[in-house]
């Protein structure tokens, strides 16, 4: 039989994974918490997309803060941008999100506007009170807060991680050595006031986010480490045109994805959800319409899993082209750019600010050194008037008699470049439920249900269930042993010594965990235990000595 959301949600109650938050004050739709079994889940996710990406990608991981001042987001765009389509029904009040609302009913109501949804509206009734009395207005999804006591600074909770590592450009490219291509990764909560989310954990208003900003030269169009994955196979869903199954090679070749580098995020994306237990046959690439994208994106394909949701957006991989950068170069004046060494020296027009250093010491006194080296990095082209410069955390109004714009022609052989931006931004959330679907079976053994979640070794909460059969002394010894070692070699287990040993088993197998260990009469004589492995029920029988190496091989994949 096969998964549906109340199925799985219900087992997720059941077993402590995910249960909606607050209840006990009445939950708020969109909010969900994690339980014990839940949060190592995530972990796991979280762990395997670290190795993934981080690790064999090479990225430098960051972390900075989910509040963040308005400018921020004014900068980015998001102030004027982040908008979701809002309906508003006149007869019972509710609010509903137009995306939702025109679900099955028009072909991409994503990519409808105010002006245009007024009469496709018009046969649609409220999901709520069934009248058709509906206006519409952009609503931006941003929550806000005040920042100070006295809520002196405006800010909002960050809808999306990555305008932390943007901000940070300039510190993050230092660190890579002021190499090329780069990237940054950061994982985090994300916050979206969601208009009315109704699909359990997959529209969540504060959710888990991994993403990636990779930055990139614009001119340099190869990606080399993308050779190693020419033969990975995708279910593709260009924009206009149909489904095509094909590997990396081949669409990179015919054209169907115009970047080395997006194609190499979805190779390694598929690889990494399948790591993670996602069925590759109910996994898909979708390219945006035009008209679909984000404000700041240029080309963007989502990893879509097939669940009872439908198909959904699990990982979306944007071209952001440089747009964020430049964005917040234009609002702060300042140079987040990188270098490139150029093949020949150039005689090159040069602008640069330059202090003007009589009056930088008047003004500044024993500042003005400082002031003067941080002025070199204003970009030219924004510095008019009073200049706004922070160092080491101190703030500097620079009045414009302190500096000039210098126009001179010079032999260079570096240029300064904005970089373009490729960004995988993965749901966490999202992939933990269809892994979750994707795992869950129920099965009748002998006319009795059994509830099995198939979850890969990795991904599951717990490893080994460690089971003395009967409460013997000598069985119990073993068993505590075993399940001690495990814990000691950072294996998750858990100890169970009641109930029959069918319901303890029973109980395994809806937590998902793949293997259990039971320690019988046998041992003491003959100093092996029984190993059962969760999807086929199989048992075999393993000498106690060696047993930790067995266990370590099992949860790599390499059984018996
Ligand atoms: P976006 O920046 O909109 O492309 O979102 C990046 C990823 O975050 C998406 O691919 C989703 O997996 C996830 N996501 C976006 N909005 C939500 C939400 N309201 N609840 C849960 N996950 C979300």
């Amino acid at each position: 039989m096969s998964a549906s959301p109340d199925k799985v949600m219900a087992l997720a109650r059941r077993r402590g994974i995910l249960w909606p938050s607050f209840e006990v004050h009445g939950k708020v739709a969109g909010f969900y918490d994690y339980g014990p079994a839940g949060t190592a889940i995530k972990r796991n996710v979280l762990e395997v997309w670290r190795r993934t990406f981080v690790v064999e990608g090479g990225l430098l991981e960051i972390d900075t803060p989910s509040v963040t001042p308005y400018d921020v987001f004014e900068a980015s765009g998001h102030v004027e941008e982040f908008t979701d389509l809002m309906a508003k029904c006149g007869s019972c009040g509710s609010f509903q999100k137009v995306e939702g609302l025109l679900d099955g009913i028009h072909p991409n109501p994503g990519t409808l506007t105010e002006a245009d949804v007024g009469p496709v509206l018009a046969d649609v009734k409220c999901p709520d009170c069934g009248n058709i009395d509906w206006s519409s207005s952009e609503f931006n999804l941003m929550f806000s807060t005040a920042i100070g006591p006295e809520g002196g600074r405006k800010g909002f909770l960050r809808p999306e991680t990555a305008q932390g590592i943007f901000v940070n450009f300039s510190i993050l490219y230092r660190l890579a050595r002021e190499r090329m291509p780069f990237g940054v990764a950061q994982v985090g909560r994300g916050f979206r006031n969601e208009i009315s989310p109704r699909q359990g954990p997959i529209r969540l208003r504060e959710f888990n986010m991994a993403e990636i900003e990779f930055f990139v030269d614009p001119d340099e169009a190869a990606y080399p480490p993308l050779s190693e994955h020419l033969e990975v196979v995708f279910n593709l869903v260009p924009a206009g045109a149909n489904p095509v199954e094909m590997t990396a090679g081949d669409a990179i070749k015919k054209g169907l994805v115009c970047s080395e580098y997006l194609m190499y995020f979805m190779a390694r994306t598929a690889t990494f959800l399948e790591t993670v237990g996602i069925d590759r046959g109910r996994l898909r690439f979708r390219q945006h319409e035009e008209n679909e994208m984000a404000h700041y994106a240029e080309d963007c394909w989502d990893a879509e899993i097939e669940t009872s949701y439908g198909w959904i957006e699990v990982v979306g991989i944007a071209d952001r082209s440089a747009y964020d950068l430049q964005a917040h170069i234009d609002h702060t004046g300042k140079e987040l750019k990188a270098m490139r060494r150029l093949e020949e020296p150039v005689e090159m027009r040069v602008r640069k600010v330059v202090p003007v250093m009589k009056q930088l010491g008047r003004t500044f006194r024993s500042d003005a050194g400082i002031v003067a080296e941080a002025l070199g990095t204003v970009d030219p082209d924004a510095a008019t008037g009073k200049l706004v410069i922070e160092v080491d955390g101190r703030t500097f109004e620079v009045p414009p008699e302190c500096y000039e714009v210098s126009d001179t022609v010079e032999t260079v052989n570096v240029e300064r470049f904005v970089p373009r931006v490729i960004e995988p931004s993965f749901g966490i959330d999202r992939i933990i439920y269809s892994a979750l679907e994707h795992a869950y079976r129920e099965e009748d053994r002998d006319g009795e249900p059994f509830t099995v979640l198939s979850l890969s070794p990795e991904v599951a909460p717990w490893k080994f269930g460690v089971f003395p059969l009967v409460s013997d002394d000598g069985i119990v010894a073993i068993a505590t042993s075993i399940d001690a070692e495990l814990r000691t070699a950072g294996v998750d287990t858990i100890y169970d010594a009641a109930g029959s040993i069918g319901r303890r088993y029973a109980r395994m197998d809806e937590i998902g965990t793949p293997f259990c260990i039971t320690v019988d009469h046998d041992s003491l004589d003959d100093s092996s235990v029984t190993i059962r492995s969760r999807d086929d029920r199989t048992q075999v029988r393993v000498p106690v000595e060696g047993l930790m190496q067995f266990c370590l091989n099992l949860i790599k994949g390499e059984g018996p």
